[in-house]
């Protein structure tokens, strides 16, 4: 059923703990951890605890959660101490545009000079 957790999905598997992450961010409906290979001095990946193959079939289904994940960025990036320079919030969508893990995710960059377009 959608948004129900997949035993396969490796996302579901950090928001139970069963794969261990460094979480530096939670509320009810969404989870925020560092990426394991950063690509920034700040990459945290925020995703909603219910799963979603990426953030289209997310937004769609569930717009209210789609949300709390930008809210969730935004806090991140507050944390990080990385609002007042810029940040970028990523979505990639599709394996076209690099998505590896099929659990909807924000990348949240920051902390050195943003590149555009990115590559
Ligand atoms: P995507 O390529 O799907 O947009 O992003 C997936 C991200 O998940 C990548 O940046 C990758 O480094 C990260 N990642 C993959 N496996 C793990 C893991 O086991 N733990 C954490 N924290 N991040 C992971």
């Amino acid at each position: 059923m959608a948004g129900e957790p997949q035993a396969d999905c490796l996302f579901c598997k950090i928001v139970t703990g069963e794969v261990p992450a460094t979480v530096v961010h939670e509320t009810d409906t969404t989870y925020a951890f560092r990426d394991i290979n950063p690509q920034a001095p700040t990459h945290v990946l925020v995703i909603p605890k219910a799963h979603y193959p990426d953030a289209a079939s997310l937004a769609a289904a569930e717009p209210k959660i789609a949300a709390d994940v930008l809210h969730a960025a935004g806090q991140v990036a507050a944390q990080e101490g990385i609002d007042g320079t810029g940040f970028r919030i990523v979505f990639n969508t599709g394996t076209g545009a690099g998505q590896t893990v099929f659990h909807a995710h924000a990348h949240v960059l920051g902390g050195r000079g943003l590149q555009w377009p990115p590559g």
